[in-house]
């Protein structure tokens, strides 16, 4: 991303921040402006499509993946059947997430007890990062 520069200050320290509008949103790490670079429309980033398909994976709905990442559950459905991702049966595990900033997400894993009894991925969002945790149903 070094390349991209903050219309507002021409800083070249932007982060991704979510699509708006079928395009990729940035924003300037050094004056907080958000602007957005060119249609990604057919093309979203493949950054995007990764991060759909794994929560995809992890057994977060459509709904939710549109919600998280703003990206239409129409566009993630194409490519769950253009990439053929198929999720095993999965009824012992279920997966929550939050999102947190840097911060938070070293207190969260400073509390030992936060780290026990479950799994967890942490995948980088835009300036953010998005935990995903699974914990075990007790039978
Ligand atoms: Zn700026």
């Amino acid at each position: 991303m070094a390349t991209l520069k903050c219309p507002k200050c021409n800083s070249v320290d932007a982060v991704r921040n979510g699509i708006v509008n079928q395009r990729q949103r940035f924003r300037c790490k050094k004056c907080n402006y958000n602007f957005t670079v060119g249609k990604v429309g057919k093309g979203i980033s493949t950054y995007y499509v990764i991060k759909a398909l794994q929560l995809y994976i992890e057994g977060v709905s459509f709904r939710e993946i549109e919600r998280l990442l703003g990206i239409s559950h129409v566009s993630v459905m194409n490519w769950v059947k253009k990439y053929q991702i198929k999720i095993p049966e999965n009824n012992t595990y279920h997966p929550t997430y939050k999102i947190l900033n840097h911060r938070e997400l070293v207190e969260f894993y400073s509390d030992r007890k936060n780290t026990e009894g479950a799994g967890m991925i942490v995948t980088e969002l835009g300036d953010k990062f998005m935990l995903i945790k699974w914990e075990r149903f007790k039978e």
